[in-house]
């Protein structure tokens, strides 16, 4: 079996569940030493047990922290510096969609709230991972967008906005840090059947979310959703030594519906 991850290690923000649970699953797959973070402590344990029973010869540490506090994405990167005494791959992922609403309706709290996750939390990851990586002049980093930072999204200003900020910020990243070996790329995501998309589905139907994910997947080219491994298989890719040189980037999952207008 491929195993483009031995000896690496990799932190991936939001592995408690849903695409940084798929990720981490896919990553362990090939030999990653892991660092998985997030904010619910429970979903945490149980991803780490998941994993380790699934692989056992690779090697995890958990650390629970919010990504919208910087003192606690400072202890992440120490935490894993301590343990692998490097970082060669940071999944930038833990995200939040908010609350569906339009711009004069949008809660300002709920929209602060999204920003601090989205944004800030990408941009700490960022600032504490990229010296680790600088002085080992290697890193790959894979931030996650959205087709929300590609495009507008209705009722969710918010996430829009984070979304193409973490667009912009993985453009700067490429450019500023390109001559230390470090390649940072974004992903777009489509509808992926995840919890976080399950409960996108309830809002915008509460008596029958399922109806609303059927009527969504008709839009799509492929008139499905995506599911996480097939997201986790790029994000792979882009982790990995074999990108050698997408720097900048901003890709598309999506099943081609961010084509149709
Ligand atoms: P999810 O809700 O299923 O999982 C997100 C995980 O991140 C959870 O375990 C949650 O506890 C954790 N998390 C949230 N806020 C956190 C914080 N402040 N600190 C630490 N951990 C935190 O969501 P998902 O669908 O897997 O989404 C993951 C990322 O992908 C998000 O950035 C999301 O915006 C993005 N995305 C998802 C889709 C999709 O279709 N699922 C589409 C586009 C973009």
């Amino acid at each position: 079996m491929n195993k483009r991850f031995e000896n690496k290690a990799i932190i991936i923000t939001g592995a408690g569940m849903g695409l940084g649970l798929a990720t981490a699953k896919e990553l362990a797959s090939e030999g990653a030493n892991l660092v998985l973070v997030d904010y619910n402590e429970k979903s945490l344990a149980d991803a780490k047990a998941e994993i380790s029973k699934k692989f056992p010869d690779v090697k995890i540490i958990h650390v629970v922290a919010d990504v919208s506090k910087e003192e606690a994405v400072k202890n992440y990167v120490n935490e894993a510096v301590k343990t692998f005494g490097s970082i060669d791959g940071l999944y930038n992922n833990a995200g939040i969609e908010g609350k569906q609403a339009s711009i004069t309706e949008y809660d300002v709290d709920m929209f602060k709230k999204v920003i601090d996750i989205n944004l800030m939390g990408v941009y700490y990851g960022l600032r504490y991972v990229i010296p680790v990586m600088q002085q080992q002049k290697f890193g790959r980093i894979v931030n996650v967008a959205s087709v929300g930072g590609i495009r507008g999204v209705l009722n969710q200003m918010p996430y829009v906005a984070s979304k193409h900020a973490v667009s912009g910020m993985t453009k700067n990243t490429a450019l500023e840090y390109g001559r230390d070996g470090i390649l940072t790329n974004a992903i777009a995501p489509g509808a992926i059947l995840t919890p976080m998309v399950a409960e996108a589905f309830k809002q915008v139907n509460p008596t029958d979310p399922k109806a609303a994910e059927s009527e969504y997947a008709q839009r799509n080219p492929t008139k499905r959703l995506g599911l996480p491994h097939e997201v986790a298989k790029v994000v792979a890719f882009l982790l990995s030594e074999e990108n050698g040189y997408v720097n900048g980037q901003t890709i598309a999952i999506d099943g081609g519906e961010s084509n149709i207008y």
